[in-house]
């Protein structure tokens, strides 16, 4: 950074040439260039009595000539730090106080402590951003060296700098005012990692996770039943929360397995890997999986990580695998899982439309429909049976793990879906959901490969879980462990058997905690039997926060004589928060 000097004091001016650094070789501007130029370069300070404007000085100097009130004087007698100078302003500009009347402030009045007066009356107003020059008047700045002035300065400004820092966070803070610029001149730095960071360090939220059944036992199935993976493996496990998976990976043989989380829970996680004496095959990474480093030049064997979040890309923690994939995979690693579907589908949602929507419409008498209209720009997460779906489900996206990259995970993508139902039915919504797909190779599964559905009192969750608190049962092949073709990645060819295990989060299953992803339709529509939806599916990170998720769905209906039901594309638009 370059450090702009007050360019009216004569003594510095003076100098310039000397020892001074020049405004001209400047690259970039900055919060702090500006906080120390354009006090007095800008024209654009108003009177604090009447309309006229000037710089700064000069109209500090016109208030004091044309309505006998010194600024600087005042802050003086009155002993104010910037806070107080700056209550002083606002508090002139805001309650227009004759000027004779502010010669009797004391430094008492209760504006001098409170926080409102710290907020621009004015905005952007100059007069705040300005510290007048008083350091000279402890230094007899004729005996002072250069250097020694240059020191002076640069102490000036860095107490002038932080005392403005501080004063934006306060008013940020305060007035909720997030348009600030930040030093840089470029807008504030969102954050979208704290809140999200947070809430995993909570207990609950694991538990769930380790509950849903259907999801961890297939996890577990996994790395257990693959040992050509995990056994002597060096592991990475992505997000380990409480470790589950990493624990897993030890007891499947893992030569070495790093778990990072960059949440609180990692603390937990280091003293359950310590309570299981796994310390000396797991290591416990507190950070975020794109900061850390592993030891000197190590690379992994195979990532896993339980990535996925509503609609799958809820959360946006895909982003941070495919981060970690890039940094740390050996080339031939295994991605675990491999490879993740989202299915789309027609849907008759009527109980959650009449338990979230036509409720309000008669509420102990009252009309509270109101409360009803986000529902429709708002993705409802929730479970439906299997009878819900009124058509075969199209898939709106195929990722393979081992290949997406970041800017595939906004994408618009077409659907075609044809009602199965054999009556008139209503359809109330689109549902979405996932399947997911771990293999021994990495390999993506071939596109005609179906997801295995979990369901009630099927072994496979059995297998793994341990009931009544007794120890799981040794692990057998399950059923589920079917002899796959895998496809090649560059040509598409079958090339070798893969074994393959996977989970869906669609009706059909046993519910898992991602439920399902419901967008209600604003005009619902009937179909019969062989009606064809037409559309685009378009889903893109949100411009407010990425790990939100916005969706828009462009659609048509067909009869089964190909005529239009609806002459128009309908677009419906939803958040997914
Ligand atoms: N693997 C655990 C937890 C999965 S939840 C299990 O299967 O039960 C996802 C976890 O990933 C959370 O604990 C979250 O804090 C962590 N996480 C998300 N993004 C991360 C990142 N970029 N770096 C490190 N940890 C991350």
């Amino acid at each position: 950074m370059s450090i702009h000097f007050h360019p009216t004091n004569p003594t510095i001016e003076d100098d310039h040439d000397a020892n001074l650094p020049s405004s001209d070789e400047d690259e970039d501007e900055t919060w702090d260039d500006w906080i120390s130029d354009s006090s007095t370069q800008r024209g654009d300070c108003r009177s604090l009595f009447d309309n006229k404007t000037g710089n700064v000085e000069d109209i500090i100097a016109y208030d004091k000539a044309a309505h006998g009130f010194d600024l600087n004087e005042a802050c003086a007698r009155l002993s104010l730090d910037v806070h107080g100078r700056i209550r002083l302003i606002n508090f002139i500009r805001q309650t227009k106080p004759a000027p004779a009347n502010i010669a009797s402030l004391t430094g008492k009045e209760s504006f001098f402590t409170s926080d409102d007066f710290l907020r621009p009356v004015v905005e952007d107003d100059p007069m705040l951003r300005y510290q007048p020059d008083d350091w000279t008047d402890s230094e007899d700045e004729d005996s002072l060296s250069t250097d020694r002035r240059i020191r002076l300065l640069e102490q000036k400004l860095t107490e002038t700098k932080r005392d403005f820092q501080e004063y934006r966070k306060i008013v940020n803070q305060r007035f909720n005012l997030g348009q600030t610029a930040e030093p840089s001149g470029l807008p504030p730095k969102r954050d979208d990692d704290s809140h999200y960071f947070e809430s995993y360090g909570a207990n609950d939220i694991h538990a769930v996770m380790i509950q849903d059944k259907v999801r961890t036992s297939t996890y577990a199935r996994y790395i257990l039943g693959t040992p050509s993976v995990f056994e002597n493996a060096i592991v990475l496990d992505v997000g380990c929360g409480t470790g589950i998976l990493s624990l897993f990976a030890a007891r499947a043989g893992a030569r070495k397995v790093f778990a990072v989380d960059a949440s609180d829970i990692a603390m937990k996680a280091e003293k359950i890997v310590k309570a299981n004496d796994l310390d000396s095959v797991i290591t416990v990474i507190r950070g975020k999986v794109e900061d850390i480093q592993l030891p000197e030049g190590v690379k992994v064997d195979v990532i896993i990580s339980e990535w996925m979040g509503y609609a799958l890309l809820y959360e946006s923690m895909l982003d941070s695998v495919l981060v970690a994939r890039d940094r740390f995979l050996k080339l031939d690693g295994v991605m675990a899982p491999a490879h993740s579907r989202m299915m789309l589908g027609l849907c008759d949602a009527s109980e959650i439309v009449k338990d979230r929507i036509t409720f309000w419409n008669d509420v102990y008498g009252f009309d509270m429909s109101v409360m009803a209209e986000e529902m429709y720009h708002e993705a409802v997460i929730d479970v439906v049976g299997s009878h819900a779906m009124l058509s075969t489900p199209s898939v709106v996206k195929e990722l393979h793990l081992s290949s997406t990259t970041t800017r595939q995970l906004d994408f618009i993508s077409s659907f075609k879906l044809t009602s199965s139902v054999d009556r008139r039915t209503k359809v109330t919504a689109f549902i979405l959901y996932f399947d997911t797909f771990f293999t021994a190779s990495g390999n993506p599964v071939a596109p005609e490969k179906e997801v295995d559905v979990i369901q009630e009192n099927d072994a496979v969750v059995a297998e793994v879980w341990p009931l009544g608190g007794r120890p799981a049962p040794q692990r057998r092949m399950s059923q589920h462990h079917k002899k796959e073709k895998s496809v090649d990645k560059s040509t598409g060819d079958a090339t070798k058997t893969d074994v393959v295990t996977s989970f869906s989060t669609g009706p059909k299953s046993i519910p898992t905690h991602w439920k399902q992803t419901l967008f209600l339709l604003k005009e619902p529509f009937v179909v019969d039997e062989g009606f064809v939806v037409y559309g685009h599916f378009h889903c893109r990170k949100s411009v407010s926060n990425s790990r939100e998720i916005d969706v828009e769905m462009h659609y048509t209906i067909q009869d089964v004589e190909g005529q239009n039901e609806s002459p128009e594309v309908i677009v419906q638009m939803f958040k997914i928060q």
